[in-house]
């Protein structure tokens, strides 16, 4: 019997059928809820496994593959109601921050300092915690976590790791009297940190990834990531496509037909004159492109595009046609 027959979905059912079938199952198999069936058991372990490997994007593709051999613990992984083990969450020292940047900040180059809060090691303790040195912590040998049978949804006991009390996580102890005070024991400390962000990088990528400048995590004794989301700010008179920028000039009816010039400022504060070539008269809406006057992505330029817009109020009525 395969996984998916296990689980009564479809090979190619979605993560969420997936979840959902197993959740139904285990609630109905769980050993809680049937005492001394040794074939409900059974069939609770089976469909454990079964999930454990094909509710996990990764694992199943090995196993659509054929070269997944599965060695799980039913129990291990029934965690789905709870959030896991939070040193394994890397989420928690990940710091994501959004901002937005003109046009005007982009062609001229600029760089944003950006000021945050995190969490860093603690240079009074280097993070241990403690004044002096630290035990390792009895309850979870070390390890952190201790295995816990925990109520699920009021319906069934699982064995589920749970992060120790006792050392919050560390798996180690500090000795009485020796907590650090300039941390508190945890090890972190909140200071403010500052890095500059090109703002121009947002033509290339929506998000940049800093390493090392998230928040500490005095457990694993290591910085997370900071994520700054760039994005473009409405401007009054440019809108950009890609990397190309358009904007509207206004000229009468009578510019229209025997010629103009205009200045522009760009965004970058240049001011380019454009002057166009008269062969015919220009309609509405007629755009003239300024080739490689668009944004500067450092490998690529795009245009500068301009909308003609013809003011009507220079239009007398009986002149059409
Ligand atoms: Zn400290
Ligand atoms: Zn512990």
């Amino acid at each position: 019997m395969s996984y998916y027959e296990t689980l009564g979905v479809s090979q190619d059912a979605s993560q969420e059928e997936i979840k959902k079938a197993y959740r139904k199952l285990a609630v109905r198999f769980h050993p809680d809820k049937n005492p001394g069936n040794n074939a409900a058991e059974e069939k609770f372990k089976e469909i454990s496994v079964a999930y454990e490997v094909i509710g996990d994007e990764n694992k199943r593709r090995e196993y659509d593959n054929g070269s997944m051999n599965s060695n799980v613990n039913p129990f291990q992984f029934f965690n789905m109601f709870n959030q896991g083990m939070s040193h394994q969450n890397t989420s928690l020292t990940t710091i994501s921050y959004s901002i937005k940047v003109t046009l005007e900040q982009i062609c001229r180059k600029k760089k944003l300092a950006i000021t945050y809060q995190r969490r860093e090691c603690c240079d009074k303790c280097l993070g241990s915690g403690s004044k002096t040195s630290v035990v390792m912590c009895r309850t979870c040998s070390g390890n952190g976590y201790v295995t816990r049978s925990v109520n699920v949804m009021g319906i069934m006991r699982v064995n589920q790791p749970v992060t120790c009390g006792v050392c919050a996580g560390r798996g180690k102890k500090i000795p009485f009297g020796q907590a650090c005070t300039a941390c508190n024991s945890k090890g972190e400390v909140p200071r403010s940190n500052t890095i500059n962000v090109s703002t121009n990088e947002c033509l290339v990528k929506n998000r940049l990834v800093y390493r090392g400048q998230g928040h500490y995590d005095a457990r694993i004794k290591t910085h997370g990531d900071l994520h700054v989301m760039l994005s473009i700010q409405v401007h009054p008179l440019f809108r950009n496509i890609g990397l190309d920028l358009h904007t509207d000039i206004h000229v009468s009816s009578k510019e229209a037909t025997f010629g103009f010039d205009r200045s522009i400022t760009h965004p970058s504060g240049r001011e380019i004159s454009f002057k166009p070539v008269m062969q015919r008269t220009f309609a509405h809406d007629h755009v003239f492109t300024i080739p490689d006057e668009g944004l500067d992505s450092g490998t690529n330029k795009g245009n500068l595009r301009l909308r003609l817009k013809i003011t009507k109020r220079e239009e007398a009525p009986s002149n059409k046609k």
